[in-house]
């Protein structure tokens, strides 16, 4: 349970508010989700608020992404409000504190009105009627580079708190509009204190880096005597990597192609935490677990995998083998192997038979572990058999080896349970695959792209299908082509 100060059930009301500059990343998952946790848990009502009121910061496509992105975190809200539709209640709001000679209209330049503010003066129009200000206001419509300034404290001790701006007139077409007249857009504190309370909006929850913004919001609650929200703001979460969130890196990014796109497996947007196969369920949690505690804290992509497992763990496991190298194996017996497809779940098997032609086995194993090898050397084939290697160079694409009855690898001492010491046979362990009959994959992940071959049960899978392979980790099944399995990497 969220505590929420004198919060009612049944009169919560929150909303979630977006800018619809891009893709929603873990960052905005945070709001999202606690905002709508708060709506169930107290039977109130989320709205969905799209601010969408700069015209430069707006990705027409970012509109239904961010929807479809909700709806797979599983925020279900109650209503939707685009901004870019209400810029005449805006407007309207912005005329009446001009009325009440609580805001001017003023088109000093940027650099003379900071010279101004820092050394504590007025600029010319702070003075004017409100008669004047009104005539101005009325240019605005038609003029540009004018702007309304609410009238706060000159002695603020914060510059920013200092008349800031509220609404703006503006040539800069809006990529959802499409109006190529002068628009009169508001600045967000304006908008946002405007739609939380027409909204009834109670309880504003959202990040501490929101607090200077808070504080202006006031200045707006004040002056129409409004009755504040419940505002809370929670820690900043900061994102170690911030290339992997930050709108403008990932749009170069992809345009470079550099990122296969905003689900590319190397970022924290929910579109490419979703494509690697997270639940949303686990990021809900995570967001849970977070809270709405002020303390600052760092994302931990190991604490969401942490939650991620318990909804992935039952999955089947398979082999796979990356850059495969082939092995013959001299003097092989028959022999048909079976692994479980879990070992604590009776999924039942996966089988192998092993089936020598001229005492001779052909399978697959790994370039990396092929490489490690030296004649003499005695390794386990992963569960079933030892083999000594009597040719390892790697460069030939092959490597020979014997069958090992009996073991004779060296023996290493372990200090057991109670102190007793144990001794055992130190031989590496050997992820292999019967030669011919595998399917060919590719697994996208953070540090590199896999390729190479999984075992011939992948063949039942489908897309969106996670399963283990052993000793790699968990993958999401992205597509299933003719002769080739796409994954992407999900976690370790
Ligand atoms: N649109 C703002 C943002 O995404 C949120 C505004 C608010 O929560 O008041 O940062």
């Amino acid at each position: 349970m969220i505590e929420i100060p004198n919060a009612e059930k049944g009169k919560v009301v929150v909303r979630f508010a977006p800018n619809p500059s891009g893709y929603l990343h873990i960052g905005h998952a945070r709001a999202a989700i606690l905002n709508d946790e708060i709506a169930k848990q107290y039977n109130g009502k989320l709205i969905l608020r799209i601010e969408d009121t700069d015209p430069g910061r707006v990705d027409e496509e970012a509109y239904t992404a961010i929807e479809d992105d909700l709806k797979w975190l599983g925020v279900d809200w109650d209503m939707k409000i685009i901004q870019s539709e209400r810029l005449t209640t805006y407007e309207n709001f912005a005329e009446q504190l001009i009325e009440q000679g609580n805001a001017y209209v003023c088109n000093c330049e940027q650099e003379k009105f900071k010279a101004l503010k820092l050394a504590k003066m007025s600029c010319p129009h702070r003075n004017l009627t409100t008669e004047e200000n009104l005539k101005n206001f009325e240019k605005m419509h038609t003029e540009d580079g004018w702007t309304v300034r609410i009238k706060t404290n000159l002695n603020e001790p914060n510059p920013s708190l200092v008349d800031f701006p509220l609404l703006r007139a503006s040539k800069e077409e809006h990529p959802r509009l499409k109006n190529n007249v002068l628009t009169l857009y508001p600045l967000m504190n304006l908008s946002v204190a405007v739609d939380d309370h027409l909204l009834e909006i109670t309880d504003v929850l959202r990040g501490k880096d929101h607090l200077t913004n808070t504080e202006k919001q006031k200045f707006i609650y004040k002056y129409f005597g409004w009755n504040e929200p419940n505002f809370i703001h929670y820690g900043i979460m900061s994102i170690g990597s911030e290339g992997k969130i930050s709108k403008s890196e990932i749009k170069k990014g992809i345009d470079e192609g550099k990122f296969t796109g905003w689900d590319d497996v190397h970022l924290l947007t929910l579109r490419a935490l979703k494509r690697r196969g997270i639940n949303p369920q686990a990021i809900r949690n995570y967001m849970l677990n977070l809270g709405i505690k002020d303390v600052d804290i760092e994302f931990s992509e190991e604490a969401l995998y942490f939650e991620n497992k318990k909804f992935i763990e039952s999955c089947f496991r398979h082999f796979f083998i990356e850059d495969p190298l082939g092995l013959t194996i001299e003097n092989f017996p028959d022999m048909v192997v079976r692994f479980p497809l879990h070992k604590e779940h009776t999924y039942g098997f996966r089988t192998f038979d092993l089936v020598p032609e001229n005492n001779k086995i052909n399978l697959l194993i790994q370039k990396s572990d092929a490489e490690k090898l030296k004649e003499g050397d005695e390794i386990r084939l992963m569960n079933t058999c030892n083999v000594r290697i009597k040719k390892a160079d790697t460069t030939t694409g092959r490597v020979i080896a014997d069958y090992v009855e009996n073991s004779h690898g060296p023996m290493v001492e372990i200090n057991g349970k109670n102190g007793e010491k144990k001794k055992f046979h130190n031989i590496p362990k050997v992820l292999w695959l019967p030669e011919g009959g595998g399917i060919k994959a590719k697994i996208y992940c953070p540090e590199r792209t896999a390729d190479g071959i999984c075992e011939i049960a992948c063949k039942n899978l489908k897309e969106n299908n996670i399963i283990q392979f052993e000793t790699f980790g968990f993958c999401r099944v992205d597509k299933v082509k003719d002769n080739l399995i796409e994954f992407y990497f999900t976690q370790r």
